[in-house]
């Protein structure tokens, strides 16, 4: 059993900024990294929106670069995944792997959420390489190209907007006969020249060459097909916020995301912080993660101040 004061989960930018923080105020946090070691960003190319990277940078690269930065002021990472977590009573009791136990004065959550895909064969294989979860991330290289929306929610239509302004043709497939995205969203989208909503439509299958995406397979709701020419993918049909663990333990909302304290990470147990997607159903942006995750390592830093 380990008595630490800081125990981190999830190796996204908020955990990472969150064990550059702890460190940096002798907390000696110790990060284990779950599932997808440096979290979402590692499954995206290039990210060109995080300031501070002005021709841009590769997602495994910056968090190779935020795991070393947490590492340099001793951060302890580790490769393992949380299996339990008693947070009835401080510390905290968490189980990592199964086997290895902690005590935890406090606990940062920055697990992160997964993007939810259709599940078909084609779209995994072509993961990375026309199949993307994230526009804003992953738009830019789409310029003046066809593209393709799967979903009717806000994130779709903003997806599509954002696409719109950037691409030559984009196809929202649309599985009901309205969106069900705000009025305004509708409004925006059902008005965009070179946005076309397919409704009643769903993705039979994504087609493609070695190159990558090439078109996809659509069937209507009475079974009849059609095929699009698009060189891009765009799944926002939703994300899962990665809180099974914490059921029953924290307040979540009915998403699942864990409610934190307006303008703050304190979450509905005190010595429990969340950082990061896990607490953000809206923003979903690295720089805003970060963020978060710099705000839960000083809110633990205040409350260990405080039970002294
Ligand atoms: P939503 O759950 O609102 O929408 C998901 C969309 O994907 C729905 O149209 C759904 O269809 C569709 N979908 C789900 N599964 C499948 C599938 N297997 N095949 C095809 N389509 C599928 O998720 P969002 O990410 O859009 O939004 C999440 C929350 O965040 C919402 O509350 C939203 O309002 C909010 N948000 C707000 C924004 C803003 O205010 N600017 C921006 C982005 C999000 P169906 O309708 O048939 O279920």
């Amino acid at each position: 059993m380990e008595e630490i004061k800081c125990l981190i989960l999830g190796s996204g930018p908020a955990g990472f900024t969150a064990a550059i923080y702890a460190s940096r105020a002798n907390l000696a946090p110790i990060l284990y990294e779950g599932i997808t070691p440096g979290g979402q960003l590692t499954t995206t190319t290039e990210i060109e929106n995080f300031p501070g990277y002005p021709e841009g940078i590769h997602g495994t690269q910056m968090m190779d670069d935020l795991r070393r930065q947490a590492q340099r002021f001793g951060a302890d990472v580790r490769t393992g995944i949380a299996t339990h977590v008693d947070l009835s009573s401080r510390p905290f009791h968490v189980v990592v792997d199964g086997t290895k136990e902690f005590k935890a004065d406090t606990l940062i959550i920055a697990t992160g959420a997964t993007a939810k895909y259709l599940g078909l064969p084609s779209e995994a294989k072509f993961r990375g390489m026309g199949v993307s979860a994230c526009a804003t991330c992953d738009g830019f290289f789409y310029r003046q190209k066809d593209v393709a929306v799967v979903g009717g929610g806000d994130t779709a239509c903003e997806e599509a907007s954002y696409l719109a302004s950037i691409c030559r043709q984009v196809y929202l497939i649309v599985r009901k006969p309205f969106l069900r995205a705000s009025k305004a969203m509708q409004h925006r989208v059902l008005n965009t020249p070179n946005i076309k909503v397919l409704f009643e439509h769903n993705t039979a299958e994504i087609l493609g060459d070695d190159n990558g995406v090439t078109g996809a397979l659509l069937r209507d709701n009475h079974g009849v097909e059609s095929t699009i020419n698009i060189d891009g993918f765009f799944l926002a049909i939703g994300h899962h916020p990665v809180t099974e663990l914490f059921v029953g333990q924290l307040d979540l909302n009915d998403e699942g995301y864990i409610k934190t304290r307006p303008g703050s990470s304190h979450t509905s147990v005190e010595g429990v912080f969340a950082a990061g997607d896990v607490k953000d159903p809206t923003y979903r942006q690295a720089i805003v993660a970060a963020g978060s995750g710099c705000m839960a390592a000083l809110d633990a830093e205040r409350f260990l101040l405080e039970q002294e």
